[in-house]
């Protein structure tokens, strides 16, 4: 037996089956409703003209495993984007193979390790990743078999020049690279970026620059002429494929000339594996050999490209930089921003709660619940610092849907002030019992001290259009810090062999 579960069984009509998407779709707060302002995301629009390309036929519906002789199509469309990517990004090849960022990392870092063992340099065993780096760094360097060392975080949020300086004196002979996020997972522009690479290098180490963030540079600055000999991209990121349920990813790797050996797709460091490569079954980065990585989902990011010019791209940039800067700035009063330099962040900005919290109780957990009354996806949650909320609005978003964003955040601040000035008591609070189902904001009797309206409607204007969460809270993380194994018991198997 096989799809067991009712729902692959229940829907026997187009009708029904039409429906039932429906239903779903109506339970979720997507971006067909709201920003998704997730930092770190980069959740920017997925155009219709870029699905209107790869799902045609002719590109969709090819095999995996196709011979080469039947793909010369695609090969010329993904050489094209493998192409761009390494110009924009100021590197010399492109390996489109990585399924994800992470993926793309371990790759990039393989690469490292292949490059410094073909020299001799096989003492070089250790990666310095900042402790502001995004939690697959410090894994992927471990995947790669390095040892990772943290570099300090500055009282302004930038890397610790001081310190590193005295892990490079330290260390130097075992380093093997540094991972710099730039800019960083804390939304600045870290202004000692070349001097650190510049560091590193004289004493000898690689740079890898984490390519996430891509969406503040590309068509400003190219992380290659900062200094990096390694970077990943996230085509599911900046380059506009959707993002989200898990994947499909693309995370290629762009290297400087002296790494492209060592890249996974092609033992010549093509950007794709050649056509011998190809008909030998040449495995990658990309589980189980996969040809081209995710392929898939790359025309669209191949549309996205072929339909922004360099300077368009610019001017992508720059609006997304604009609209974090923006967000940062009307909400200062309230919500002030963690870090900024000269006044501004980059493309997303990190909402210090920390203080309301001490004052109040009220965590920016509440107020990442409470936003969803206001019909809007939370930002995210206590990364890459605890007890803050990282937006990233993107460029994708109308001034209309910030001003939204921002009346919202502004009124949930009022709602916070009435914990804080005593008239309300937190746990009966509109913040702690939020977010409110229909269900919850219909019962009867009304026991709260708050009206209904306050829970449902707390901006004007709202009544039409209003979004209910199909659920309140359950148990938040409890779940994923108390795991259970549910596999069945090895006596479950051997009752099905007998
Ligand atoms: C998203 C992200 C990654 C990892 O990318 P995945 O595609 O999620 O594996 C790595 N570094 C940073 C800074 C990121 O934001």
């Amino acid at each position: 037996t096989f799809l067991t579960h009712p729902s692959f069984h229940s829907h026997r009509s187009e009708t029904a089956l039409v429906r039932y998407i429906r239903r779903l779709a109506d339970r979720d707060l997507a971006l067909d409703r709201t920003m998704i302002p997730l930092g770190s995301c980069t959740l920017k629009l997925n155009a219709a003209a870029q699905s209107a390309v790869w799902l045609s036929p002719g590109l969709a519906g090819i095999h995996p495993y196709a011979p080469a002789t039947q793909t010369r199509g695609w090969r010329l469309l993904l050489d094209g984007l493998a192409e761009r990517l390494a110009r924009l990004t100021g590197y010399d090849r492109c390996s489109l193979q990585p399924a994800s960022g992470a993926q793309g990392e371990l790759a990039g870092l393989l690469a490292v390790r292949g490059y410094l063992w073909a020299t001799g340099q096989q003492q070089r065993d250790l990666v310095l990743v900042p402790a502001s780096a995004h939690g697959t760094n410090a894994a992927s360097a471990a995947g790669a078999g390095f040892s990772v060392t943290v570099v300090a975080t500055a009282e302004d949020g930038s890397i610790d020049v001081d310190h590193l300086r005295e892990l490079l004196a330290e260390y130097g002979q075992r380093v093997a690279a540094i991972m710099l996020t730039y800019p960083s997972t804390h939304g600045v522009f870290e202004p000692q970026v070349t001097e650190v690479t510049a560091l590193v290098h004289d004493a000898g180490g690689q740079v890898y620059i984490d390519g996430a963030n891509l969406n503040a540079l590309t068509g400003l600055l190219r992380p290659g002429d900062l200094g990096g000999d390694v970077s990943h991209l996230n085509l599911h990121k900046t380059f506009a494929v959707p993002h989200g349920g898990g994947g499909p990813g693309v995370g290629p790797v762009v290297v400087k000339e002296h790494l492209a050996p060592y890249l996974p797709a092609g033992p010549a460091g093509s950007a794709l594996p050649t056509d011998e490569d190809h008909d030998r079954g040449f495995g990658g980065a990309a589980a189980m050999g996969a040809r081209f990585g995710s392929a898939g989902v790359m025309p669209l990011a191949w549309t996205y490209l072929a339909t922004l010019t360099d300077a368009d791209l610019r001017r992508v940039t720059l609006t997304a930089l604009a609209h974090a800067s923006y967000l940062s700035q009307a909400l200062a009063d309230v919500f002030p921003t963690l870090y900024t330099h000269r006044g501004h962040v980059a493309h997303e900005c990190v909402l210090d709660l920390r203080a309301l919290t001490a004052a109040t109780g009220v965590t920016a957990e509440d107020v990442a619940k409470r936003l969803i009354d206001y019909g809007f996806h939370a930002p995210t949650l206590s990364f890459p610092v605890a007890g803050t909320l990282m937006v990233e609005p993107t460029e994708s978003e109308p001034l209309a849907e910030l001003d939204r964003f921002i009346a919202a955040m502004r009124s949930i601040r009022a709602e916070i002030d009435e914990v804080a000035s005593g008239a309300v008591a937190l746990e009966d609070s509109v913040l702690r019992r939020s977010p409110h189902t229909l269900a919850a904001v219909t019962a009867e009797p009304w026991k709260r001290p708050y009206s209904r309206a306050t829970a449902a409607f707390p901006l004007a204007g709202m009544e039409t259009d209003k979004y209910f969460p199909p659920v309140s809270r359950v148990d938040n993380a409890w779940g994923d810090r108390h795991l259970m194994c549910t596999c069945p018991p090895p006596d479950a198997f051997e009752a099905h062999e007998a």
